[in-house]
Order: structure tokens, then C-alpha cells, then sequence
């Protein structure tokens, strides 16, 4: 077998012990964005760029009181919706792109949230990562969700050695057990919040210190594939 081949299969096992470890460290796991249907989950993961969940969930608690529907939002001058996701910041771009995606959902797909990448992310403000949320949220897809925390683990644990997302999104497919892209994904946000932080990671307490090459390289030791 070529050095390839071997390295992602080890790499493959390490992914799924690195999972189990995870799964039974933040065992009730979940989205953190409190939406409760696919358009919302669409305007809230749009406001999260470049914000907290928390800020967003406030915010949002308010919002979804007036707007229901696509059409709430089309109906609404932009200015008036600015006011109130002001606080997510970039409000003036986010704004248009709520009130634009609210359009296209109307005109393209009956007032329905599309379930393919393609048809996502030809909506204004919504890329990959947004497409795999919403796809993996709402409807039952699998997708590798790749932001900040993602790109920094991912790379810690030696599942990548890119920064670049779709090709992390393409690394992470190959060695992540499908059935669990959406979960796993999750699992880095968590993780990288609690322990393997950007600055400092908590290495001495982290629950896959063993099967993670950073310590190691770190200190200057050979890395055990
Ligand atoms: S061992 Fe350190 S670098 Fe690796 S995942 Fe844990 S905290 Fe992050």
C-alpha cells in the first residue's frame, strides 16, 4: 500500500476514535443557534457572520416575533430591518441579503427553503459552510461545516494541512465517517471553544490528547501516524 493510502487510512481510525472521545465529552451536542424552521435557520446562520450565536439567538428572539414569512420580509423597507439586526453588525449588507434570499425563496421555490448546495448558495450571503448547515440542520444531509474553530482543529489533529475551506471541507470528507459530517463538525465548534482554544489550547486536559499530533510537534517529537 503507498504512504497515501496507509496515512489516510490511520487517519481514518484516528477521526473516528477522535469522534467517540468527543461524542461521550459533550454528549448533548447540538446546533447553537435556536431556530425552529429552515427559514429561520437560513437568516440566523446569515447573521452570524462575523457574530456570536448568543447575539444572534437575542436578536432573532425578536425578529422572528414580526417575521414569519418570506413574505414579512419582502414586505418590510430595508432601513426597518437594519434597526433591528443592528446589533449582529454589517447589518446594511446582511439586511439586503436577508431581504434578496427572502425574494429568490419566493420567486424560485414557492416561499420553500431549497434542499440542494447548488440552489443554496445561489441565494445572496449564503456559502458552503451556511449551504451545510441549513442542509444538515433541516434536512437530513450530511455536510463538513467549516469555520473558524473547524479550520483550526482540524488542522491540530492533522486531518488537514490547508486553510483554505473547501479544501479542509474536501480533506475532512475523505477521513470523517460520513453518517457523522454534521456532528463532527459540531464537535469542533464545541471543542474549540472549550479546550482548544486559539491562543493556548488546553492540551494537558484535553480528552484526545493522545491521538492528537499537535502536543507532540509542539515539544519537538516525532509524530506517530
Ligand atoms: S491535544 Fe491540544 S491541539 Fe490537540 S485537540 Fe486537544 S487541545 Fe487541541
Amino acid at each position: 500500500m503507498s504512504r497515501l493510502k496507509l496515512t489516510l487510512t490511520a487517519n481514518r481510525g484516528r477521526a473516528l476514535a477522535v469522534y467517540e472521545r468527543l461524542y461521550k465529552a459533550y454528549p448533548a451536542i447540538r446546533c447553537t443557534l435556536d431556530y425552529e424552521n429552515p427559514l429561520q435557520l437560513l437568516i440566523m446562520t446569515t447573521l452570524a457572520a462575523q457574530c456570536t450565536d448568543e447575539r444572534v439567538n437575542r436578536v432573532c428572539r425578536e425578529l422572528f416575533q414580526t417575521y414569519r414569512t418570506p413574505e414579512d420580509f419582502v414586505r418590510t423597507p430595508v432601513a426597518t430591518l437594519e434597526e433591528v439586526i443592528r446589533p449582529c453588525g454589517f447589518y446594511r449588507n446582511k439586511a439586503k441579503n436577508i431581504r434578496r434570499q427572502c425574494e429568490l425563496l419566493l420567486e424560485r421555490h414557492g416561499g420553500e427553503v431549497p434542499r440542494t448546495m447548488a440552489e443554496l448558495t445561489a441565494l445572496p450571503g449564503v456559502g458552503r459552510k451556511t449551504a451545510n448547515v441549513v442542509l444538515g440542520e433541516c434536512f437530513g444531509g450530511q455536510g463538513v461545516i467549516v469555520d473558524t474553530h473547524c479550520t483550526r482543529l482540524a488542522n491540530r489533529l492533522g486531518f488537514t494541512r490547508n486553510q483554505d475551506a473547501l479544501k479542509i471541507e474536501q480533506d475532512l470528507m475523505k477521513v470523517w465517517p460520513p453518517d457523522r459530517w454534521t456532528l463532527f463538525s459540531h464537535f469542533m465548534v464545541f471543542h474549540g471553544r472549550a479546550v482548544c482554544v486559539a491562543r493556548a489550547p488546553r492540551c494537558s486536559t484535553c480528552v484526545v490528547e493522545d491521538l492528537c499530533p499537535f502536543p507532540k510537534t509542539r515539544e519537538g517529537k516525532k509524530i506517530a501516524q
